[in-house]
């Protein structure tokens, strides 16, 4: 595909980021995405966008959140933290009456959720100093299902396979069981550094998320004692790395050899191990 990328009739984004002045700050986790055609193919990732709400933290200079609004979803609300941004996204807002509301705001801080409508997507290029957080914090919503209906997001390529990750593998630890736990999680597909102002170090992958609408009965806070205790000391024997949960005598309740190390347990595993623990 060329990367003139029309898919609106506003200025091309080189055009937006010079007019404006938005040279990308680091500290911010700023890489811009230019290619419309690209930004165009997350957001047909997330899946239908017409009937939904979407949710996107930093837009930047908007690249993504045109894309968003062309594939025609009925509402988008922006949180970006760089104030510099907020015009260019005006001119968005402009062009799309009534679809796009901007917040200037930490998303780390603050909670957007009450003013969305359901059913909501969170469709987002995530700055990667806050990526993490954000993510764990959204697998963590205390009601289930939760406030979304899904999940697309950018991360780096090594922090999307943690999240996918399986029993057995070296990427396997706390993020992959949090995630899968909760969701079904797809990697979508790569973006090489050459597609971002200015190129990050390493690829980057978009992730889909769909939460799961039952997942394992389990209090998430039990879960994340039992996986911090368990890969905090991933090369131990777990009759060791949860002696402080119970050690032989949890693992024997639970049917799991004690001779095992925690990146071989499955999630169900994990599940009936928090289950076991004291209150
Ligand atoms: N969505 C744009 C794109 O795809 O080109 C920009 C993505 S850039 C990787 C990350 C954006 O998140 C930047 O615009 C940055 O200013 C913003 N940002 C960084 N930290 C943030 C925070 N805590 N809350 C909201 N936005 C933040």
């Amino acid at each position: 595909m060329s990367g003139s990328g029309r898919i609106d009739d506003l200025p091309p984004l080189r055009e937006v980021i010079a007019s404006h002045g938005l040279a990308a700050k680091k500290s911010l986790g700023q890489n811009f995405l230019l290619d419309l055609n690209l930004t165009s193919r997350i957001a047909r990732s997330a899946g239908s966008l017409e009937d939904h709400d979407v949710l996107e933290i930093g837009p930047g200079p908007g690249g993504l959140t045109r894309a968003l609004l062309a594939a025609g979803a009925r509402h988008v609300t922006a949180i970006e933290r760089d104030p510099r941004c907020l015009p260019a996204l005006e001119e968005i807002a402009a062009r799309y009456p009534g679809r796009l509301t901007i917040f200037e705001g930490d998303a780390l801080k603050e909670d957007y959720f009450g003013r969305l409508s359901a059913p909501v997507r969170i469709v987002a290029n995530l700055p990667y100093n806050v990526a993490t957080p954000l993510l764990t914090g959204w697998l963590s919503a205390e009601s289930w299902p939760p406030f979304y209906a899904s999940m697309t997001l950018m991360f780096q390529r090594e922090v999307a396979e943690r999240i996918v990750a399986t029993p057995g593998t070296k990427t396997y630890g706390r993020l992959s069981v949090l995630a899968q736990w909760r969701c079904q999680c797809t990697i979508q597909f790569d973006i090489a550094p050459s597609a971002f102002t200015p190129p990050p170090k390493v690829t980057s992958s978009v992730v889909h998320f769909t939460p799961r609408a039952t997942p394992f009965a389990c209090e998430r806070k039990k879960l994340e004692r039992v996986t911090a205790a368990a890969f905090g000391q991933r090369r131990k024997m777990l009759r060791a790395s949860l002696k402080s949960l119970g050690g032989a005598g949890l693992l024997k309740k639970a049917g799991i050899d004690g001779e095992r190390r925690a990146e071989t347990l499955t999630i169900t595993e994990f599940v009936t191990l928090a289950n076991l623990l004291q209150a």
